[in-house]
């Protein structure tokens, strides 16, 4: 038909193509453009179905795991998880005090790494969330990275840390580093330390090689969950937090006279149990004195001979102290301590504590606070500056460069039990503050 259209017609049909032409290629140049503007997300969806994988190493018949450190199953969460690294582009070797690495290159290789992740080990009777969401999304944010084709300035370190819930070993290797007493602990699993560091692929005889300096990093971020019930219950999607809390233990030996309960009458029993009844209801009152968000519990006691007609002439129990404040956790812990030799006078027993055995508080870095603090916002987040309760591997890593931890809700705040849960959301909006933060902190 063409050749029989007049001149004008030609032009016409001619305008309207080009015209076409011209507005598909500025169709095309828009996607390109909002592709290079849409900000990186992680997939929420894959975390999920990372987590229910991983979730089958150890499951127990609650529905949480038993994945203790050098376990079988904590073996073969290992394989599982050294798998998701290899495919997110990872460089994944074991160091040697058993963690697992995986390495990204990146652009300036005078910079120092940065390091992202958690751990997989739980208590026995865990969760499924507990360190679980932290390594699974720290890896989810490599991946991301690498289909975005994103490369960062600083080399990128995803570590998964070795026996956490037996004491942060795998950290406490890099950072203040493992001692005799440390190796010959024996951990959950029935293994030693020692045993266990050679089980996972460490190596217990060269730890000292492990051990990295201070200023060595750029910065470590960890996601977590809160394992406390804030967030949830002020309904605020993130916690930023502002450092982990010290403990304090000693062991109270009260001492009384085990007698016979039928003859002996009440005037003149020397009773060390009703003395521990009166020192344990003495530690609430004097830890609930003074403002603040201290915490302390007497945990466990054991009291001789044990019996029904024995009045009880021995208790030992357990007192431990938190907080974010070194001083005021020892403070009170001498006052407890005067109050309690004063108590056991007054009750004719004789109160005697241990040495306190302390884990000093970990601050995090207050620069870092507040860039997680700007990304979620600017995520459209809720945020609330928040201590943690628990220990975690960020403490340890905090001797050797700035640290920040990302905190999400746990619902009902129970954790270290099978009940243990986070929403989806909640885990992918967590994973995308991790993302956001990491590629923020590269571009300072
Ligand atoms: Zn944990």
């Amino acid at each position: 038909m063409i050749g029989r259209l007049s001149l004008g017609q030609m032009r016409l049909a001619y305008t309207q193509v080009a015209m076409k032409a011209a507005s598909l290629f500025f169709v095309a140049l828009l996607c390109v453009s909002a592709a290079a503007q849409t900000p990186a997300r992680v997939n929420g969806q894959r975390i999920h179905e990372h987590l229910k994988e991983l979730s089958k190493f150890g499951a127990n018949p609650q529905g949480g795991v038993s994945r203790v450190a050098y376990s079988e199953a904590d073996l073969q969460g290992r394989q599982y998880a050294i798998g998701l690294m290899k495919a997110a582009g990872l460089d994944v070797h074991i160091d040697l005090a058993g963690n697992i690495v995986g390495t990204r290159a990146g652009s300036d290789a005078s910079l120092k790494p940065l390091l992202i992740g958690s751990h997989i080990d739980s208590v026995p009777m865990g969760g499924n969330y507990d360190g679980d969401v932290g390594s699974l999304s720290a890896i989810e944010v490599a991946q991301t990275l690498k289909e975005k084709q994103i490369t960062l300035h600083h080399p990128l370190e995803v570590i998964i840390f070795q026996n956490e819930e037996g004491g942060t070993i795998g950290s406490q290797a890099l950072g203040e580093g493992l001692d005799e007493k440390h190796l010959n602990l024996v951990s959950n699993s029935g293994k030693t330390i020692r045993e266990g560091t050679r089980v996972v692929g460490g190596d217990p005889d060269q730890l000292a090689s492990v051990k990295r300096q201070p200023g060595s990093i750029a910065g470590y971020f960890e996601l977590h969950i809160e394992q406390g019930g804030t967030l949830e219950r002020e309904k605020i999607d993130i916690g930023v937090v502002e450092g982990i809390v010290g403990i304090l233990h000693s062991d109270v030996t009260i001492e009384g006279f085990a007698n016979h309960a039928g003859t002996t009458p009440m005037d003149q029993r020397h009773d060390a149990l009703l003395s521990a009844a009166r020192f344990i209801e003495k530690v609430n009152q004097i830890v609930t004195s003074v403002p603040g968000r201290q915490v302390g519990t007497v945990g466990w006691i054991k009291v001789e001979p044990g019996a029904y007609n024995v009045i009880p002439g021995k208790v030992v129990l357990g007192l431990e102290l938190r907080d974010l404040d070194e001083k005021k956790f020892t403070g009170l812990f001498d006052q407890i301590r005067a109050e309690g030799e004063a108590l056991g006078r007054l009750n004719q027993t004789r109160f005697s504590f241990t040495d306190a055995v302390t884990s000093h508080p970990a601050l995090t870095d207050k620069g870092l606070q507040k860039l997680i603090d700007d990304t979620a916002k600017s995520l459209g987040f809720s945020t609330k500056v928040m201590p943690s309760g628990a220990g975690h591997d960020a403490q340890e890593i905090a001797r050797i460069g700035p640290v920040a931890m990302i905190f999400i809700p746990s619902i009902n705040g129970i954790s270290h039990s099978p009940k243990e849960f986070s929403r989806p959301q909640d885990i992918e909006n967590g994973a995308n503050v991790l993302l956001q933060t990491v590629l923020a902190f590269d571009k300072r």
